[in-house]
């Protein structure tokens, strides 16, 4: 089945050339895709975005808080948190356009020109609160994408998956008590930004519906491995979701500066197995992944094109980077808090 990639040149205004979330990221990401080695390009669905409106991104967020963003386009360049989450005068634009980028993951694989879509989108988005930024992040893009399907594309139920380093803290906030949307994150416990406590599990009539697997410091292949089969995988399987949605950062990977969990890329193209096996089972393969963080260049873009290549059924590629330097630690009791939460 063909899978497809949002890019768009535009995504790079957004950029403070010493902050870790700078535009070399994507710079870097797009070097990579048009590799003649790879060829990536050769294979893919190319998807162009159109920036999402205020109303689309009010369906994650509060319309204050948009319209204070824009606002502060006059004081940009400039940090609008203490993260520190940055603006440039263009970053109210971009953002809209990385919302509109996720929601045309979501429009491409719901409507059927591709089954699996990648949105290669920044600034990223799962730290930005309802009415905040936050950890980098300016607009929910997963979250505005998730209710823009259920709002607009016959999508009842939606399944988030976060493997980014960092907790999902703005994603869990907007679904926190909304039962049509299960979340899922995978993130290393005690770093920023504090939160994705096993026991942070939904509220209201979202009780059940946000699953956090907190890992050691130094865990890795073989953790996520068994996150995947142990918890995600039966969790997903009892939800039974109409669309899978990926917040997709690299930041775990054993180089990433900002963080110590210890993925490597054979261990990716594992979990987008699994991933892809998920939605194959529930969701007719129906599954948008979105670009989250990831701050080591090369890390990040072996993780995407392992993933992409993975996507496109390629099996055993070679992992250019090499094997995690450190011993993983036991996380069975991780994994068993988990399930028992939950009871799986
Ligand atoms: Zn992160």
């Amino acid at each position: 089945m063909p899978v497809a990639l949002v890019t768009s040149p535009t995504y790079v205004q957004h950029d403070f050339p010493d902050h870790p979330e700078n535009a070399e990221r994507l710079r870097a990401l797009e070097a990579a895709l048009d590799s003649p080695a790879l060829a990536l390009r050769d294979y893919l669905i190319a998807l162009t975005p159109r920036p999402a409106t205020v109303d689309e991104v009010a369906l994650a967020h509060h319309r204050p808080y948009i319209t204070a963003l824009r606002e502060a386009m006059r004081q940009a360049p400039g940090y609008v948190d203490s993260a520190p989450t940055y603006v440039v005068p263009q970053s109210y634009d971009v953002a809209l356009l990385a919302a509109g980028g996720a929601i045309r993951a979501v429009e491409a694989v719901v409507g059927g020109e591709a089954q699996t879509v990648v949105a290669l989108v920044r600034p990223p988005g799962h730290h930005a609160l309802p009415d905040a930024p936050m950890g980098f992040c300016l607009f929910n893009n997963i979250a505005i994408a998730a209710r823009y399907a259920q709002r607009y594309l016959g999508i009842g139920r939606v399944l988030i998956v976060d493997f980014d380093v960092h907790h999902g803290n703005g994603t869990q906030a907007v679904f926190y008590e909304d039962p049509s949307v299960l979340f899922i994150s995978t993130h290393q416990e005690n770093l920023y930004p504090q939160t994705g406590r096993v026991s942070e599990t939904g509220a209201g009539a979202g009780e059940g519906y946000t699953l956090n697997i907190p890992l050691p410091a130094y865990a890795g292949d073989r953790a996520f491995e068994r996150a995947l089969a142990e918890v995600i995988a039966p969790a997903a399987e009892r939800f039974a979701p109409d669309l899978v949605l990926v917040s997709a950062g690299f930041d775990a990977h054993w180089l990433d500066p900002l963080a110590n969990l210890q993925l490597t890329l054979a261990g990716y193209a594992k979990l987008t197995q699994g991933l892809q096996a998920i939605a194959q089972a529930h969701a007719r393969g129906r599954m948008a992944w979105v670009l989250e963080g990831g701050y080591h260049l090369a890390a990040l873009t072996g993780g995407v094109t392992t993933v992409l290549r993975t996507l496109l059924g390629e099996h055993g590629i070679a992992d250019s980077l090499g094997p995690a330097p450190r011993p993983e630690p036991e996380v069975t009791g991780a994994i068993e808090r988990a399930r028992a939460a939950h009871g799986l």
